[in-house]
């Protein structure tokens, strides 16, 4: 007899999401975390990330205000007053997530699990070390920043600091050109730091379509952000007037603070599982079959700790997936495919589906449209910012294999317009769909 049925280690999206259905299926479930329960979406990521995203905006809005009529008013930012909102709305969310798990009758402890053998986790927490026992076991524990290993790197900050610096930077260089590093230089150009971008490629965002990308790349300078592709940091030194990042070029830049988005890695370190002979990828991933299950039979991974795709909603279905699996007699697999994603970067970027190199690859031959525009309400604000969209079309079919757009509220469209293509919705579909209008929106479906 095993303590619990089901024991979760790491409290974050795909874990509460498991342990909570899991005990709606009449489980004995316990979750343990570390840190505080929400995991990295609700204390340090999305969530707070959004937050920020909003408050940068405003500076903006203000001044496109005077275009309709508002008068010029004296703003002061205070990025004092914004962290103490942000904790206060964060501790909020972490008391829903516990009350929530205590709700659902999942047993929440506060420690660090280790596993000891395949049915036993240690817990280190406040009040000492002790060991339980389960039936199955889930590690959800997500994954970490990743740091290259430069001299001076002590010096830098990730996006988990970024969440609580004492004073706001004056000046700060963000090293990466993924998700994390569009959106937060987005968040402190916005607030008013000088704001640079260090990319080591040519173009930031790898993977994304490229006219997003190129757009992207476009507008940030016009928003005052120093944007330099091909170039990255190999050095920081601290001096009296800051810190100085020697560049690939041989320039150095000098700033009040540094932060690496260079991607995140599994969170797998003093877990036990090596020793167990669980099956890890070569990137440091634990290596899952379709069920999420682990080369340990009844060892489970969710989540970014599985390197698949890391997005919350993505490790929320897994772990939903796991608990109908596991407790409801209904094996479930995640369908991967048409995955809409948004990066909250300024403007922000809405994407579904395949970019226009992967569509051409994978069809063959691809109808392409396109749509490049200044939103309405740039024209009174007198802002010189364009939005695009597109849509990726297999000719042979007239499915709509990829829609992605760059512009205000794209996140919020991507959404809809996801459903469409999941359900394998065809161009002529889009075109006798009647426009909401006047919108940017209304775009998607009045492209020829
Ligand atoms: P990403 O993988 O998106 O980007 C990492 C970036 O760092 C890439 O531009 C990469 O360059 C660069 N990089 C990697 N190693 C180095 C290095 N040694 N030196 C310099 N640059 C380097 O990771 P993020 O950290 O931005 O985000 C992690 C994940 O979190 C994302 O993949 C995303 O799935 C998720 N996320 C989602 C968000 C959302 O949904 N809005 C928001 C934030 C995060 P290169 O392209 O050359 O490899």
């Amino acid at each position: 007899m095993y303590d619990y049925d089901f024991f979760v280690i790491g409290a974050g999206s795909g874990g509460v999401r498991a342990s909570r259905m899991a005990s709606s299926y009449g489980a004995k479930v316990g979750i343990c975390e570390d840190y505080r329960v929400g995991g990295t979406c609700v204390i340090r990521g999305c969530v707070p990330k959004k937050l920020f995203v909003y408050a940068s905006e405003y500076a903006e809005d203000f001044q496109d205000s005077q275009g309709f009529g508002w008068s010029e008013a004296q703003h002061n930012f205070d990025w004092t007053r914004l962290i103490a909102a942000k904790d206060k709305e964060i501790d909020r969310l972490n008391g829903l997530y516990l009350k929530t798990l205590n709700n659902a009758g999942v047993e929440v402890i506060q420690a660090r699990g280790r596993l000891v053998d395949a049915h036993t986790v240690e817990l280190s927490g406040a009040d000492g070390t002790r060991q339980i026992t389960a039936d199955k076991i889930l590690v959800a524990t997500g994954a970490w920043p990743m740091m290259p290993d430069i001299p001076g790197i002590d010096h830098a900050i990730s996006s988990n600091e970024a969440f609580h610096l004492e004073d706001f930077p004056k000046r700060i260089a963000i090293v990466g050109g993924g998700y994390i590093a569009v959106e937060f230089a987005g968040i402190f150009n916005g607030m008013g730091a000088d704001t640079a971008l260090l990319y080591r490629g040519e173009q930031i965002l790898r993977g994304f379509d490229n006219d997003l990308r190129n757009k992207l790349a476009e507008e940030m300078p016009k928003k005052g952000i120093d944007l330099r592709v091909e170039t990255n940091v190999t050095a920081i030194d601290k001096q009296d007037d800051g810190l100085h990042l020697t560049l690939t070029d041989g320039s150095v830049l000098v700033v009040d603070q540094v932060m690496f988005a260079t991607g995140r890695v599994p969170n797998v370190r003093n877990l036990g599982l090596a020793e167990l002979g669980v099956e890890m990828a070569g990137n440091g991933a634990i290596k899952v079959n379709e069920y999420n299950q682990t080369s340990v039979d009844n060892i489970y991974a969710v989540g970014d700790v599985t390197d698949r795709i890391q997005l919350t909603p993505v490790a929320i279905k897994e772990g939903a997936a796991l608990a109908e699996t596991l407790f409801n007699d209904n094996p479930t697999v995640v369908d991967y495919d048409y995955v809409p994603t948004a990066v909250f970067s300024q403007p922000p970027i809405g994407t579904v589906g395949l970019s226009e190199d992967e569509a051409r690859e994978a069809y063959g031959e691809i109808n392409v449209y396109r749509s490049e525009f200044r939103p309405m309400k740039f024209t009174l604000a007198g802002r010189d910012e364009r939005a695009l969209m597109k849509m990726i079309v297999d000719k042979a079919t007239d499915k709509v294999v990829g829609a992605h757009m760059i512009g205000a509220d794209a996140g919020e469209i991507i959404q809809g317009i996801g459903v469409a293509i999941k359900c394998g919705a065809t161009k002529a579909q889009f075109d006798s769909t009647v426009a909401v209008h006047p919108s940017s929106a209304e775009e998607f479906v009045l492209m020829k």
